[in-house]
């Protein structure tokens, strides 16, 4: 029996799962377990409401264009709760389709535009005839720490104010190929279009945001040294 807990809403975990998204919350779960916090989680998919004062943290994966396009038309009944979630610092990983949707709006390869809620002031263009596939590795700029994935994406994202890349891109191509960023962090908000999932690959990363997860439900404990004694994994 554990006295801390955080509750995790997977967003349209039914549609949005590629190349098994959901081991990012497997892996929140796996380090939370060691400092004795658990973790439930509620698929929160079309036409459920998403209580954005409920959740600790959001995960919105990664699907491909047609997923994507019946997840756009239930977004707009969530997306004030998500802008409202996102402005309040709400920790949240969005994953490739659900990193884009985030945004104004991303174009299918064939050129036909999806709406995004607008959360944030990215967009995605198309790549008619190619895609970005393969393995990628990006340096976070501030902190410097290295993070690996397999990126396989049509959708080419340029980022807007406010957002910064999550990391330079030392081996792939990243958001889209030219500007050399990869992935969005604003505020407690990460994008990537990393799949690994980034969580399992990257506990440096997985082992950040955890940190910051339990610092806003549990801001009296010290989870910094706490979680420091948790060893970093790559699986
Ligand atoms: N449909 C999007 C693209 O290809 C997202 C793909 C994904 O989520 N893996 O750009």
């Amino acid at each position: 029996m554990t006295d801390y807990n955080f509750k995790i809403a997977h967003l349209y975990g039914d549609l949005m799962n590629t190349y098994g998204d959901y081991g990012n919350i497997l892996a929140l779960r796996y380090y939370a377990k060691q400092v004795g916090v658990t973790v439930d989680v509620d698929l929160v998919s079309l036409d459920t409401d998403f209580k954005d004062n409920q959740y600790d943290f959001a995960l919105f994966g990664g699907g491909q264009d047609y997923e994507e396009q019946i997840v756009s038309y239930d977004l707009p009944k969530k997306a004030d709760a998500i802008k409202r979630y996102i402005e309040n610092g709400g920790p949240f990983l969005g994953v490739c389709g659900g990193f884009q949707l985030l945004g104004h709006y991303f174009l299918l390869a064939d050129g036909t535009r999806v709406e995004g809620i607008g959360a944030l002031d990215h967009y995605t263009l198309n790549q008619p005839t190619s895609r970005f596939t393969g393995n990628i590795r990006i340096q976070d700029e501030v902190s410097g720490e290295i993070y690996r994935g397999f990126e396989n994406h049509q959708g080419r994202t340029f980022l807007g104010a406010g957002e910064r890349p999550l990391g330079k891109t030392l081996e792939g191509h990243g958001n889209n190929g030219e500007d050399g960023g990869e992935g969005l962090v604003y505020k407690n908000v990460y994008g990537t279009y990393f799949h690994g999932p980034i969580f399992t690959r990257n506990g440096n990363l997985a082992l950040k945001v955890l940190t910051i997860i339990l610092n806003r439900k549990y801001p009296t404990v010290d989870w910094q040294a706490k979680l420091a004694s948790v060893p970093a994994e790559s699986f």
